[in-house]
């Protein structure tokens, strides 16, 4: 679809990709370049002969680090900041309180953290006898293809370019079509803070036109993407020809298993937060509270006070929202359909289960409508393990809250699921706790806590919610090779 747009600058954009619009009052605001293949071949090239040049190759970690901490200086500047945050509660419905206070700030102390390690990057000496010395060097992989989601700009790009450029590789990373405007901002931002030409390229487009340039061309040596399970099949089976060096993070569908010796108050606001917060839109989103029976229905009471109380469905720029928009149409229908479907299938809708006009939000018309995306937060009760509502991953405003009887009941229902990327378990016993973290399948554990990521801890599915993990000291071991170098010591 064409959209006349200027930018401020007066550059026109001259293919434009699709609309942007204002997912509350659905008005255009922007519309953004759609890369083609040729682009995306452009962009690699640079990335190509960045990654051989003097300029970036012969850098040392700590020279590494200067423009990596420059851009998180810019992350934090004010003015930028507000503009992150805007454009993103703009286009996703992320509360700008959330985006200004936590996302922009997290951003900017991943890109430090990872600024931290580019000079701490090092190899082994290995001892193999006395006629050989041997060490190890962890050398860049070359240029790293990197697709993101919409949902958590501009952490998920924090998060893919920290840990490439620490390590010394170039990156051509593509934002999601969904919401392009928060990442392409940082590009801006990244063009300033004095990366060698062709060391950071950032490119708008269609998944299935330039991400899947990204994932097939040969002169990209890794591919990281972030995104739904689907999507990371056809990533796999695009980069497979050149036997790229993979790493996937995917969706989920994540169990927090609440115990009867646990504080239900601190079970109620963690599962609550776990996966209300963001509309649900967020992959580690605890969307199966499984609960033993005995007290089941005194944590419904106290769950159903945490919507009442924390939930405050509305414009994503009020500072007492808790939950905007879905991002879009699709996802509205999306979730939608998923209320419909449980309803059919005989679940009970204990709360919620409405749209914007149930909820009471969006923008009133002159029809006297409401417009906007908005979902009421949803709370299940009487599923069965049959029911999509709890077997798949909605990314909405909704949870199944599932009785159980036993331990090993528990965390049956809990690893009953293709995905593995989060789980939680509230219990006042230590032994209980660990024994369950243990037990479960899935990337991340939280006790006492659900949800609650931190960029200095690496963050990963199994099964089918990924390969790999990101953050943290192992979010390096995706971006290097270890070369082992031998010398003989008896010529
Ligand atoms: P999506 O899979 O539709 O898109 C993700 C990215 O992949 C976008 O940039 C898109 O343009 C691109 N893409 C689409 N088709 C492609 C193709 N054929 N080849 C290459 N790239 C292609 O996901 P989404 O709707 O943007 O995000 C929601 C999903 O992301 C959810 O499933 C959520 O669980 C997941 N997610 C996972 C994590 C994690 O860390 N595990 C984090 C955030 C979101």
């Amino acid at each position: 679809m064409e959209v006349a747009l200027e930018a401020p600058n007066g550059v026109k954009w001259t293919q434009p990709l699709g609309l942007f619009i204002n997912n509350e009052t659905e008005e255009v605001i922007a519309a953004a370049h759609a890369a083609t293949a040729d682009d995306v071949d452009k962009a690699v090239r640079a990335a190509r002969a960045a990654f051989q040049d003097k300029s970036w190759k012969h850098l040392s970690g700590t020279e590494r680090a200067v423009p990596m901490n420059k851009l998180a200086d810019l992350l934090e500047t004010d003015a930028h900041a507000d503009a992150l945050a805007s454009a993103q509660a703009l286009t996703t419905g992320m509360p700008y309180a959330v985006a200004r206070g936590r996302v922009v700030p997290t951003a900017a102390a991943t890109l430090r953290y990872y600024a931290g390690w580019a000079d701490k990057i090092h190899g082994q000496t290995i001892d193999a006898g006395r006629s050989k010395a041997v060490y190890t060097v962890r050398t860049p992989l070359g240029v790293a293809g990197q697709i993101v989601p919409w949902n958590f700009t501009p952490v998920s790009e924090a998060a893919k370019l920290g840990p490439a450029l620490a390590c010394g590789n170039t990156v051509v990373l593509k934002v999601s079509e969904v919401a392009p405007l928060a990442g392409l901002y940082l590009a801006g931002l990244a063009r300033a803070a004095g990366f060698p030409p062709g060391v950071v390229n950032v490119v708008s487009g269609r998944g299935g036109e330039a991400g899947a340039a990204i994932a097939a061309h040969p002169g990209v040596d890794k591919v990281a993407f972030t995104g739904s399970t689907a999507t990371a099949r056809e990533v796999l089976r695009l980069a497979a020809p050149t036997l790229k060096n993979v790493t996937l993070e995917t969706g989920g569908k994540s169990p927090a298993v609440v115990f009867d010796d646990a504080d239900i108050d601190n079970a109620a606001v963690w599962t609550h937060r776990g996966v209300m917060a963001l509309a649900g839109q967020m992959c580690s989103a605890t969307s199966r509270v499984l609960v033993q029976e005995g007290v089941y229905e005194r944590f419904l009471a106290r769950y159903r006070d945490q919507v009442e109380k924390v939930s405050v469905v509305g414009d994503p720029f009020e500072a007492a929202t808790f939950q905007g928009p879905q991002v879009s149409r699709a996802q509205y229908d999306r979730v939608r359909a998923y209320i419909r479907s449980a309803r059919d299938e005989g679940a009970t809708v204990y709360m919620g289960g409405g749209d914007a006009e149930s909820a009471g939000v969006g923008p009133q018309l002159s029809s006297g409508n409401k417009k906007g995306f908005f979902v009421e937060p949803t709370v299940f009760t009487d599923v069965k393990p049959g029911m999509r509502v709890y077997r798949e991953e909605i990314f909405g405003p909704c949870v199944v809250v599932v009785p159980f009887r036993t331990e090993e009941e528990a965390l049956a229902m809990a690893n009953d699921t293709a995905y593995g990327l989060s789980a939680a378990v509230f219990t006042s016993s230590v032994a209980r706790a660990h024994r369950v973290a243990r037990e479960f399948e899935a990337g991340t554990v939280h006790i006492n806590a659900a949800n609650s990521n931190d960029f200095r801890v690496p963050f990963g599915g199994t099964k089918q919610s990924g390969i790999g993990s990101e953050l943290g000291e192992a979010g390096l071991a995706a971006y290097s090779y270890t070369k082992s170098v031998t010398v003989n010591l008896d010529a």
